[in-house]
C-alpha cells in the first residue's frame, strides 16, 4: 500500500461514513467523500480531513444507480490514479411490517444497500486487480445476521452484502485484494435517532449504544493496518455483545 492511501467511501457526510473518513484523514490519506444529498455537510467533513493532514475530493453520486458510480470512480482516476480502499457504507432504512411493506420500499433499500455495493465493488475491483492490491470493507448489519422484526428489506439487503462479501473474496484473493464485512449493532447516528432506547439497551450486554468512532476504528484497522492483509471474507460483530457465536 502506498503511503498515502486513495480511500472511497460512500455515504461520507455524516454518521459512520464521516467517522470512518476522519479516521482514514489521521493517517494521511486521499480521501473520497461520497454523498448524494448533503452537500453541505459532506463539505464540512471535506474541511475536517483536510484540518487532521487527510486531502479529499467531493463526490457527489446517488451510488444506487450505475452510471453515478461510473462517474465517480472516473474522477477518483483523474485526480489521483488509483484507489487502495473501498469503504461500501452508504445504507438507507425504510422500515415497515412484511404484509405493509410497499414495493417501493422494498425497492429503495435493496437498490441502494444491496445494488450498490455491487456497482461500487465491481468498478473498484476492475482498478484494483490492474494494482494487483486493494481492500474493500462493506457495512453491513447485526439484522442482517439475525433478522429483525420490521427491517425485511433491510436485512435481507444486508445479508445479500454478507454473502457478496464472502464471495467477492474468494474470487480476489489471488490478486492481492481483501474483502470484509463490518456488522455494527446499534450506534448512536441519525439513522438510530427514532428508535426507542430503553427496551433496545437491555438487550445490548454492554449497556449502551455504539460510537460511530468506534466502528470506524475497526474499519480503518481493516483498510490500512499492515496486520489485517491477512483478513478476508470475515464479517465482524461490532455490537456490545448483542449477537454472540
Ligand atoms: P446515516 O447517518 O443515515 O448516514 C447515511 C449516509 O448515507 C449519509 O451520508 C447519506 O448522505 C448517505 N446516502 C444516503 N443515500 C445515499 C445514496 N443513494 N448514495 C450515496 N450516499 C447516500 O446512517 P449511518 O447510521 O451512519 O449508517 C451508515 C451505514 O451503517 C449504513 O449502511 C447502515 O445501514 C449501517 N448501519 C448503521 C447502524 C446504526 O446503528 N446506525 C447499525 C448497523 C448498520 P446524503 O444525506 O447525502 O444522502
Amino acid at each position: 500500500m502506498t503511503a498515502s492511501p486513495v480511500v472511497i467511501i460512500t455515504g461520507a457526510s455524516r454518521g459512520i461514513g464521516r467517522a470512518i473518513a476522519l479516521e482514514f484523514a489521521a493517517t494521511n490519506a486521499r480521501i473520497g467523500v461520497n454523498y448524494s444529498r448533503s452537500a453541505e455537510a459532506a463539505q464540512k467533513v471535506a474541511e475536517e480531513i483536510q484540518a487532521l493532514g487527510g486531502s479529499a475530493l467531493l463526490l457527489q453520486a446517488d451510488v444506487s444507480q450505475a452510471a453515478q458510480v461510473e462517474t465517480l470512480f472516473q474522477q477518483v482516476m483523474a485526480q489521483w490514479g488509483r484507489v487502495d480502499v473501498l469503504v461500501n457504507n452508504a445504507g438507507i432504512t425504510r422500515d415497515g411490517l412484511m404484509i405493509r411493506m410497499k414495493d417501493e420500499d422494498w425497492r429503495e433499500v435493496m437498490n441502494l444497500n444491496l445494488d450498490g455495493v455491487f456497482y461500487c465493488t465491481r468498478a473498484a475491483l476492475k482498478i484494483m486487480m490492474k494494482q494487483k492490491s486493494g481492500r474493500i470493507i462493506n457495512i453491513t448489519s447485526i439484522a442482517g445476521v439475525m433478522g429483525n422484526p420490521g427491517q425485511a428489506n433491510y436485512s435481507a439487503a444486508k445479508a445479500g452484502v454478507i454473502g457478496l462479501t464472502r464471495t467477492v473474496a474468494k474470487e480476489y484473493a489471488s490478486r492481492g485484494i481483501t474483502v470484509n464485512a463490518v456488522a455494527p449493532g446499534f450506534i448512536a447516528t441519525e439513522m438510530t435517532a427514532q428508535l426507542k432506547q430503553e427496551e433496545l439497551l437491555k438487550l445490548i450486554p454492554l449497556g449502551r449504544y455504539g460510537e460511530a468512532a468506534e466502528v470506524a476504528g475497526l474499519v480503518g484497522f481493516l483498510g490500512r493496518h499492515p496486520a489485517a492483509a491477512y483478513i478476508t471474507g470475515q464479517v465482524f460483530h461490532i455490537d456490545g455483545g448483542l449477537v454472540m457465536g
